[in-house]
């Protein structure tokens, strides 16, 4: 049976135009829909608060990835559930990863190499993330690149802001303050950005959990150098952290964002989660030297 084509109207005429873009977690979700705008129609697969590492796509996700034009992801290893989704369903969509050009960390995870994937935690990665993204868009729809590299440019100028402020939070600390305990291994880009040591029960990934010697170590760790404050993340379950903060007499320095945005409040935006995270991060290792 034919059906009747209906003219369409303005409105619709513009969505149908917009770029189809998925992306893998929410902190790409944001970046990109800086950069698109109103020009794109993005569909995001792991939300805020939720973790990426153990994440089990849905059947919407896979319908989502035949439906788009482009797919963007963030590489170095931190989805593979995509990769083999993008795989599965045949999607003709282009896979772009926004950690092109990055210079990776590299650590040794069971006796092998790996990149560590959580790159964003570098506010000069996420100028080359948005760069990318930015091509990217470019590349699926010609005819907004003007706009998107307009949207580029305005959110490097946020970008250039939030580093010198973060910066200037981070110098006033002193060398001993600079030991923090996380869940996971997460935070290994802020650290090298700004010079803090972070230690974690658990490695690059949250799939599988530490065990009893590795936690008594990371206890002893804490006891005998110092570790000022210990945090809790919004994608892990808290309990272990507060254990060991409790029995390596640290303090629970508040919630850091790691791998996702927070669902509401000043974190749900990258610019925002970043800005928290090293407000809390200042605040809690001052406080925690001050008191012996
Ligand atoms: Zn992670």
């Amino acid at each position: 049976m034919l059906a009747l084509a209906l003219p369409l109207t303005a409105d619709e005429r513009v969505k149908d135009e917009r770029v189809k873009v998925v992306t893998s977690f929410s902190i790409l979700g944001d970046l990109t829909q800086e950069i698109g705008g109103d020009r794109i129609q993005l569909t995001n697969l792991v939300g805020a608060d939720e973790d990426a590492h153990v994440y089990q796509p849905t059947p919407d996700d896979g319908r989502a990835l035949l439906a788009a034009d482009l797919i963007i992801a963030n590489g170095l290893g931190f989805e593979p559930w995509l990769y083999r989704l993008v795989e599965s369903t045949e999607t003709s969509a282009q896979v772009v990863e926004a950690t092109r050009g990055v210079l990776p960390i590299w650590l040794e995870e069971d006796g092998e190499k790996v990149p560590d994937p959580h790159a964003w935690q570098n506010l000069a990665n996420a100028r080359i993330y948005i760069a990318n993204i930015t091509q990217a868009l470019s590349n699926a729809a010609p005819a907004h690149a003007a706009y998107f590299a307009e949207q580029e440019q305005a959110y490097a100028e946020r970008l250039a802001e939030l580093l010198a402020d973060a910066r200037s939070e981070i110098e006033r600390l002193e060398p001993s303050q600079r030991n923090v305990v996380t869940s996971h291994d997460a935070f290994g880009y802020l650290g090298q950005a700004y010079g803090l040591n972070f230690v974690a029960p658990q490695g690059l990934s949250t799939e599988t959990e530490p065990s009893a010697q590795e936690v008594a170590a990371l206890i002893r760790q804490i006891r005998e150098s110092g570790i000022g404050a210990v945090f809790v993340e919004n994608i892990r379950d808290p309990r272990l952290i507060r254990q060991i903060a409790e029995e390596g007499g640290a303090v629970v320095g508040g919630t850091l964002y790691s791998d996702a945005l927070a669902s509401e409040g000043p974190a749900s935006s990258y610019l925002g989660m970043y800005r928290h995270n090293i407000t809390t991060l200042a605040e809690a290792l001052r406080t925690a030297a001050a008191t012996p």
